[in-house]
């Protein structure tokens, strides 16, 4: 392909509203313009890359089993509305009307769909398990786009949706699904990992993420400094402190105006927070439900919306609630003669001589201990805080240490969420009516191009992985316009490695050496073959690999051998 007659737009200087690295380099090497916000067209660089992706993916689902659909982006409110998602949704989903004033709306996820071809058109358990993927354009209203295509409002994801007689047969494609992945992220070169993370409603441990480690990465992945523990932020667990120490001091009120946050509690004190315990006060489905921490830790709210009474998504209770049913302001209510159903994580459960509130305004407790002072009932000791870095891992191997990661794939059970409501059966070997288990494969396409540039670049543009660039080779000919000889080899050339299998950008612009270089740098193909005159002279052109900074003098005869090996 002769570069002049392709839209490659670099750009020199760093674009002004460019947070991350992959961001930067796309606008500059030309692979993206954005269109508004969260909306970009790909140009033919880029969308290059995409094809690279989509093939790698495509061939390993093939090979798992998995086959291919494609259903429409616009989708009738009706069968959001049997899922009761209409209503549920919020404005993260886009909603239009036909010009017969008929809801509808962008597909933001298939699954509804998918569960209405599944009903429509499998009838008997002799087809299952059956698993369809879809590679398709996403939108989502999202509150922040940003970093580029990483969280566009449009992009294109790889969708696949499986469903299931039993749970064994799910847990086997669930499995199968897994080492999928697994290989299309390898393909890729990628340094990633798979991570635990949270099911939501629907419990159970099969719910991982794929993470592309990477210091600009939205999300905290923990995992553990021996062993195999790894689990996002939201889902990670510390193995619980071991027995409690002794009482050793008696319970005694102490007067602390003024004070109302942990920080000032400890200062006022003059003791380690670790030595206190918070109390929070959150909406429950009878009343307020309380939740005692160590005064140092932080609430996981995912964790405290799966407890028994406590009301999802989580809400605070009000300082009029908690007037109400504590007698005082937040900042001085404690776990001692609490009349509310009260959670105790298990660090503030393995504390002795502890301070917290008194219930009662600008009043603190010192010494406090269970049993003696305040009820512990086993049952109501619980995991509710957020893991720090250092904290024993929960198998006990080794401890945790956090990684910044990009989400580039979750996969996850969906159970009989959509295929219950949506009245999806079929009939087992005795003819009875069954609804199958679904489970449910994301992978953001879009995302993983930004996610292989933040894993694959230097100080002078992109170096793509072999298996992912838009071309292989990158011939620089200097002064082709004007250079005969330039020009017949660099064309030669071209044909030659093309002939070969390689795909080859030929940089043929009237450019200056200079910017012809920094551009090439910038584009980041792997392979440069420089054509100038002078080394042409000796039957020489120079060979650069992106990732190495020496040129090496190669005949021009032995270019196609020597890219080969
Ligand atoms: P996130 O937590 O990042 O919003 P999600 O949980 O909403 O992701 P899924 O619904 O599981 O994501 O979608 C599957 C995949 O689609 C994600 O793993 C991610 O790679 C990709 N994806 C999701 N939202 C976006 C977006 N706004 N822009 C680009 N890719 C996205
Ligand atoms: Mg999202």
């Amino acid at each position: 392909m002769h570069q002049s007659k392709l839209l490659i737009p670099t750009l020199k200087e760093n674009p002004a509203d460019a947070d991350v690295i992959s961001h930067r380099l796309m606008l500059r090497a030309g692979l993206i313009r954005q269109l508004a916000s969260g909306l970009y067209t790909w140009l033919p660089l880029g969308l290059r890359v995409i094809r690279k992706v989509e093939a790698i993916v495509r061939e390993e689902l093939e090979k798992s089993g998995v086959q291919e659909v494609l259903m429409p982006v616009v989708q009738p409110a009706e069968l959001w509305e049997e899922t009761g998602r209409w209503a549920k949704m919020g404005a993260e989903l886009c909603r239009l009307k036909d010009r017969h004033d008929r809801d509808f709306c962008l597909g933001p996820t298939h699954e509804e769909v998918i569960t209405d071809l599944f009903r429509r058109e499998i009838q008997s358990y002799r087809a299952l398990p059956v698993n369809f993927y879809q590679i398709q354009t996403k939108f989502r209203d999202e509150v922040r786009p940003r970093f580029g295509v990483m969280r566009a409002r449009e992009f294109t994801m790889k969708d696949a949706y499986s469903f299931h007689l039993d749970q064994e047969c799910f847990d086997t494609t669930y499995r199968e699904m897994y080492d999928c992945y697994t290989r299309i992220l390898t393909r890729m070169d990628l340094d990633f990992r798979a991570v635990q993370a949270d099911s939501g409603n629907i419990g159970g441990d099969n719910s991982h993420e794929f993470h592309v480690l990477a210091r600009s990465g939205e999300d905290t992945i923990v995992f553990a400094s021996a062993g195999d523990y790894a689990a996002n932020l939201e889902k990670a667990k510390a193995a619980a402190p071991s027995a409690r120490p002794e009482a050793g001091e008696d319970c005694k009120p102490v007067a602390t105006p003024g004070v109302h946050t942990i920080d000032d509690l400890a200062s006022f004190l003059k003791i380690d927070a670790k030595q206190t315990v918070k109390t929070l006060v959150v909406a429950g489905e009878e009343g307020p439900v309380a939740l005692v921490l160590r005064g140092d830790d932080e609430l996981n709210p995912i964790k405290a919306e799966k407890l028994a009474g406590v009301i999802a998504p989580l809400r605070m209770a009000t300082d009029e609630e908690i007037k109400q049913h504590v007698g005082c302001a937040p900042g001085s209510i404690g776990p001692c003669n609490l009349e509310l159903t009260t959670y105790v994580d298990s660090y503030a459960a393995a504390l002795a001589d502890f301070v917290c509130g008194a219930n009662e305004d600008d009043v603190h407790l010192t010494g406090v201990n269970w049993e003696r002072d305040v009820a512990l009932d086993d049952a109501f000791v619980v995991d509710l805080r957020t893991v720090r870095e250092g904290d024993p891992a929960p198998d006990g191997q080794g401890e945790l240490k956090f990684l910044r990661g990009i989400e580039v794939g979750h996969i996850f059970q969906l159970d009989r969420v959509y295929s219950e409501p949506m009245n999806a059966t079929v009939l087992d070997p005795d003819g009875k009516s069954l609804i199958p288990i679904m489970g449910c494969y994301g992978m953001g396409i879009t995302r993983l191009v930004a996610a292989i540039i933040e894993q694959n670049h230097d100080d002078d543009g992109i170096c793509w992985p072999e298996p992912l660039t838009p071309f292989d080779v990158h011939i620089v000919a200097l002064n082709y316009a004007k250079s005969e000889p330039v020009r017949e080899a660099a064309d030669r050339l071209h044909e030659e490695l093309s002939a070969k299998g390689f795909s080859v950008l030929l940089d043929d612009r009237g450019e200056r050496p200079g910017v012809k270089f920094a551009d090439a740098d910038l584009i980041g193909l792997p392979h440069r073959i420089t054509v100038g005159g002078r080394a042409l002279k000796e039957g020489n052109v120079e060979y650069r690999r992106r990732t190495e900074s020496d040129n090496r003098s190669v005949p021009l005869a032995d270019v196609a051998g020597c890219l080969q090996s």
